[in-house]
């Protein structure tokens, strides 16, 4: 059962559950995908329905930070716990390496899916880095051709949102892949390129404040958050 969190449904799931679920998508699927929505995709839900529609098509929908938590408590529906899905994807890849599976990393600027495979490969034994491609493409067939002649259990769309929901959408039927996740900027952070907040600061809950400070141009995107409040408590006085 999803819960619905201003247009958007989540799975309630917890981390184990979730790194379980993507296990079996990986054996059983078929162009299968798993989006990992936040407050700013929320909202983008809400003004385009394309993207709402792309986001809710998928397998499985993670509550990504700690706005959405806060968001269906005040609702009334809590969900069980943030399932970040940068962290889900390192579960994952524990998971596949002790069965020899195989990922394609597509995203980031040219360079960052290689380095991040050097380092994925390095950090997890007996995962198969199947490919790269970098995320400024323009030719999306020639891209679903590689990637289809690579054949990866797993395909990382890194594009950021919500360009990386729609282009999952539109291309699963083409690609020859079990399951994808779109994972907005994880592989700079695979790469080492961006840091994540310190473990502390993430216990915390505010690994959103700890990006702002690194990356102070955020702050337009930011903004999302404090109107994905006032919408959550608009609808809850409406008594939804
Ligand atoms: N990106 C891409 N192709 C594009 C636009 C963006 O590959 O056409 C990449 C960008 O280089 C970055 C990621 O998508 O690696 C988006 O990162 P961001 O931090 O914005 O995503 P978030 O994690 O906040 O969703």
């Amino acid at each position: 059962m999803r819960v619905e969190v201003l247009g958007v449904g989540f799975d309630n799931v917890t981390m184990d559950e979730a790194v379980a679920r993507g296990m079996e998508l990986l054996s059983s699927g078929r162009g299968e995908y798993v989006v990992t929505p936040n407050p700013e995709i929320v909202m983008c839900c809400a003004e385009r329905e394309d993207v709402k529609s792309a986001v809710n098509g998928a397998s499985m929908v993670l509550p990504d930070g700690i706005g959405v938590i806060y968001g269906a408590k005040i609702l009334g529906t809590p969900l069980r716990e943030k399932v970040p899905g940068a962290d889900w994807a390192l579960r994952l890849f524990g998971e596949m390496a002790k069965a020899g599976k195989s990922v394609f990393l597509l995203g980031a600027k040219p360079g960052v899916a290689e380095a991040a495979g050097k380092r994925l490969a390095g950090e997890f034994p007996g995962l198969v880095i199947a490919g790269v491609n970098d995320g400024y493409f323009k030719d999306d067939g020639a891209v679903i051709e590689k990637i289809n002649a690579a054949s990866p259990d797993l395909l990382l769309v890194c594009l950021g949102a919500p360009k990386q929901e729609l282009w999952m959408a539109e291309n699963r039927e083409k690609l020859n892949v079990r399951l994808m996740a779109g994972l907005g900027g994880s592989l700079d952070v695979y790469a080492g390129v961006v840091q994540r907040a310190p473990e502390r600061w993430q216990k915390m809950n505010l690994e959103w404040l700890y990006r702002l400070m690194k990356e102070p141009r955020r702050i337009g995107r930011m903004m999302k958050l404090p109107q994905f409040m006032i919408c959550v408590l608009g609808e809850k006085l409406k008594g939804k």
